[in-house]
């Protein structure tokens, strides 16, 4: 999963950025509103982390602009305290959630978690297929119960395929999905995850579509 975090305040981005790297995010940063206007309009994230006061373009104008140019990734405000209107014109603007300043990591990342599952479909914080179960809350796989170790590339990977059960999912897809935007990206190296992650899992669940890319069925019929 892939995030972009657009904040101003440099010691706010590298530190909130970091805690979502740490929860197994690939993470790009903006520090004004035309940084982040830009890489969110042309960039596939799943969600965003924006900061409503900000240089150049205040993030309400660049939420607008990214739902009329028919961007639909999840978007968490942060807003500052006692600016009530500020979250009324956020989620008029599209926003999906928000976060008031000072906030605590955890609920930030509460947050984040519950907006990707909502974009999916999912309910719940544990999402399973066959014996296959990702707890998105404690950042854990299990197999028929069984705890499995896995990087965190692995475990982005695997993730996104979980996410998006019953759809084929692209190489393309999930490199630009997996990698923040720094990353020397390379499709190929996700054949060779896969692989790892099927060696590791144990259970025939992940299916290649050939020429197409990967697919997780619901159920986890293979
Ligand atoms: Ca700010």
């Amino acid at each position: 999963m892939r995030l972009l975090l657009v904040e101003d305040d440099r010691d706010l981005n590298r530190q909130l950025g970091s805690a979502l790297e740490k929860a197994g995010y690939a993470v790009d940063r903006a520090y004004d509103g035309e940084e982040g206007g830009f890489l969110g309009e042309t960039e596939p994230y799943d969600a965003v982390i924006l900061d409503l006061g900000l240089p150049i373009k205040d993030g309400v104008s660049l939420l607008k602009e990214w739902r009329a140019a028919g961007r639909t990734m999840p978007v968490i405000a942060l807003t500052a305290r006692d600016r009530w209107n500020d979250k009324v014109q956020a989620f008029d603007a599209g926003a999906d959630d928000y976060v008031t300043k000072p906030f605590h990591m955890e609920e930030v990342l509460a947050r984040v978690r519950a907006v990707l599952r909502r974009a999916a479909g999912h309910a719940q914080s544990a999402i399973s297929c066959g014996p296959v179960t990702v707890d998105t809350g404690a950042g854990r796989v299990t197999v028929k119960g069984e705890l499995i170790k896995l990087t965190s590339h692995e475990y982005r990977l695997l993730a996104y395929l979980m996410h998006h059960q019953g759809r084929i999912v692209s190489r393309g897809e999930l490199t630009e999905h997996m990698y923040d935007q720094d990353f020397d990206r390379d499709s190929n190296t996700i054949e060779v995850f896969v692989g790892r992650l099927r060696k590791k899992l144990g259970v025939d669940i992940i299916q290649t579509v050939r020429g197409l890319g990967y697919r997780m069925e619901p159920g986890g019929a293979a």
